[in-house]
């Protein structure tokens, strides 16, 4: 159906089978694929200076074919130093860079270049320094050169010219089949060029307007698909027959008189909700944002006894076995006696041996368990809840949509709670989560001591090392953090290995110290941590793998180590995982900040413990994308639009997606085939249960 998806890059000329590959790493398969590449931003090239008329000071491109190159070592500091000459036949400028010896590969004398950056006038001679450069191909030049012209994300063995000539070349060739999504009608109440001439244009605009208004229609397609797919998936599920519980003012009581401590106000007003949600037919879909430790399971608690009191069965599904088990022995210790303790609890998750797992699961089947705590173990094949009338998803970033629905279909149609420690501001939540009803509790449960936190320089680190041990001498434990980003994994871990080594055998040795790290074995991961729980350990050295809410009272105090190379949201979970127990805490950051982001981030952890605060700040500071990291709610997916900058086209195109599923619920009208089709392929698994409803 759709010609351009199935129509493979290769048949554009030029595109080989090793460029094929190459492509391939950026994505790109097929024309679609390459129509919808897009560019990283953009170099404005069509105002480009004669070389005598390049003024000293002033950043601007210029270009010219190289008259010749040398390299050569720099007298003070012995680095390497790459020069090329250029002439336009006007003048002439040298272009100097330090330390990238690569480039006598790179230019050779006669290359056409561009240069842009900012010029200079040294020892009498025009000059730049590191400039941005690339060759050109002769008769490429209206692509290249004297425009506003696309940079795009590279891979390996490509270049620019050569991306920007296969885009070209594939625009020429099948612009004119491309098919609009958006009706007429939409377009022009919304004055939006149509997607042929916004795709050349985001391409190879003739000037910056043309370009904003291609990204702006490209917004709007993409947000208004995304919205019709969270809003016709939510209408395929709350419009199911669902279980109507009944709830009672009694039971409700029953409930609060069981627990150890008394509800607070928020959690008092999330409770209602829910038992709102419960009693109706209609299943329930809803997000409960909650900071770290603001009494989140007590609530999805609530939940599962008030399935259990309608002979039903409950389920709870959390991140990692740590969490799990966690979740497993609170509950258990909040229903341990009194009316509550007939309710049957169980654990279920990867580590246990086959025949444990395939007892549980069989007398799930059988509905002699009423409750059940585990894992993604509760996704597998065998398990199925046959009397499930309440899902709880904890930590919701951690699994995706479609394990949401999976978890559903264990039984029919319960009533599913989507807890989130991630709090999301009220703007976005809307878009991301359009399909949920949303709880907040906001407020903390009386006793939590106060958390100071207080900033290091690195050098200061010993003395901070010496206050750990005063406070483990008195019988608390601490944790000590280590950063493990993706690039430099290998060498983060060695930090954090040394580090443990240099602690266990010097700075801590009278103490009983562990070590976890992501790379471990999750059941060697697990062993520790839960010795650290049972305090057998007084000091716990971790890379971040602590972030998901695990829960130890006596260890009130915490040190992270690089920790502007932290996102603030990672930072303020680390940091709710002290100052529990009634007891204050102490949070010592270690901390050399080069960046603006880096000082920003410090200085709202320092000044803020309030969730949702730092949510924002994170959320600016870094762009949703990244904030909420892979693969969730489809942002990924979502490639022009950036929901945090886009607030009123993403408006419009709720208001307009609403429209359509309203009048078409299932996308069965003619005039909307096309719009389904393409939804199903840029948001996979978005429409799955759609039909059904
Ligand atoms: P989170 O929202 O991070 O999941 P939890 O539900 O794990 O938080 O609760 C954190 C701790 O606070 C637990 O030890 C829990 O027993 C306790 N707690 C929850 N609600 C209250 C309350 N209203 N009063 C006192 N302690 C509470
Ligand atoms: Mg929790």
């Amino acid at each position: 159906m759709n010609k351009l998806a199935n129509t493979s890059i290769q048949y554009i000329k030029g595109v080989g089978p090793k460029r094929k590959i190459l492509f391939g790493n950026l994505g790109v398969d097929n024309i679609e694929d390459l129509f919808y590449l897009f560019p990283r931003r953009y170099e404005d090239r069509s105002r480009m200076v004669e070389l005598k008329n390049v003024r000293a000071g002033e950043c601007q491109v210029v270009a010219g074919d190289v008259l010749r190159q040398s390299a050569r070592r720099s007298y003070y500091k012995r680095k390497h130093v790459h020069e090329i000459v250029v002439t336009d036949g006007s003048g002439q400028i040298t272009a100097v860079w330090f330390n990238q010896p690569y480039l006598a590969h790179y230019f050779k004398v006669g290359s056409r270049v561009v240069l842009y950056g900012k010029a200079e006038v040294y020892k009498n001679r025009l000059q730049m320094i590191s400039p941005e450069y690339e060759i050109i191909d002769r008769g490429d030049e209206k692509l290249n050169m004297g425009r506003i012209v696309p940079i795009y994300p590279l891979t390996r063995g490509m270049t620019q010219r050569y991306l920007r000539k296969i885009i070209a070349a594939g625009l020429d060739e099948y612009l004119d089949e491309l098919e609009d999504v958006l009706p007429v009608w939409l377009r022009n109440k919304h004055r939006l060029p149509n997607i042929r001439r916004s795709i050349q244009n985001l391409h190879f605009p003739e000037n910056a307007q043309e370009q904003e208004e291609a990204l702006r229609r490209m917004s709007f397609e993409e947000f208004f698909l995304f919205q019709i797919s969270v809003i016709c998936r939510r209408m395929s599920i709350v419009r199911r027959p669902g279980v109507e519980h009944a709830v009672s003012g009694q039971m409700v009581e029953e409930f609060k008189e069981q627990l150890p401590f008394t509800l607070t106000a928020a959690q008092r007003r999330v409770i209602h909700e829910i038992s709102a949600d419960m009693q109706k037919t209609s299943p329930m879909l809803r997000l409960l944002q909650g900071d770290v430790g603001s009494g989140k399971t007590v609530v999805a608690l609530f939940g599962c006894v008030t399935a259990f009191r309608n002979g039903r069965q409950a389920a709870v599904m959390a991140p990692t076995e740590v969490l799990a088990r966690q979740h497993f022995e609170s509950i258990q210790r909040m229903i341990a006696d009194g009316p509550l303790s007939s309710m049957r609890v169980n654990l279920l998750v990867g580590s246990m041996p086959k025949a444990e797992h395939e007892r549980v699961s069989s007398q799930l089947a059988r509905g002699e368990i009423d409750l059940v705590i585990g894992t993604h173990a509760l996704l597998s094949e065998g398990v199925t809840i046959p009397r499930l009338s309440f899902a709880v998803i904890d930590e919701q970033h951690k699994f995706g949509v479609r394990q949401r629905a999976l978890l559903s279909s264990k039984g029919q149609c319960p009533d599913v709670l989507v807890m989130t420690a991630t709090p999301i501001p009220r703007t976005l939540s809307l878009t991301l989560f359009g399909d949920l009803d949303v709880s907040v509790i906001d407020e903390l449960p009386p006793g939590r001591g106060d958390v100071e936190t207080l900033v290091f320089p690195m050098d200061e680190a010993q003395g901070v090392y010496g206050k750990v041990k005063e406070i483990l001498r008195q019988g608390e434990q601490a944790y000590i953090i280590y950063p493990l980003v993706e690039e430099s994994e290998a060498l983060d871990l060695k930090a954090a290995e040394t580090m443990y080594k240099e602690f266990r055998t010097k700075i801590f040795k009278e103490f009983r110290i562990g070590l976890v790290h992501g790379q471990m074995k999750n059941s060697e991961a697990e062993n520790v941590m839960s010795k650290f729980k049972r305090h057998e350990l007084d000091l716990l050295v971790a890379t971040t793998v602590l972030e998901v809410g695990i829960d130890v009272p006596n260890a009130n105090v915490m040190v992270i180590e690089h920790a502007e190379r932290f996102g603030l949201s990672q930072l303020h979970q680390l940091r709710g995982r002290i100052g529990r127990g009634g007891k204050n805490g102490v949070c010592f950051l270690i901390a050399d900040p080069t960046t603006e982001s880096g000082l920003s981030r410090l200085e709202a952890i320092v000044s803020t413990r309030n969730g949702f605060e730092i949510a924002q700040k994170d959320l600016e500071i870094r762009g949703p994308g990244q904030y909420f990291g892979r693969h969730q709610h489809g942002l990924n997916e979502l490639r022009f639009s950036d929901p945090m900058r886009q607030i009123d086209i993403l408006e419009l195109a709720r208001k307009e997606a609403e429209e359509t599923v309203h009048k078409d619920l299932h996308l069965i009208e003619p005039q909307n085939a096309g719009l389904k089709a393409v939804i199903a392929e840029r948001f996979p698994g978005f429409l799955e249960n759609v039909e059904a409803g």
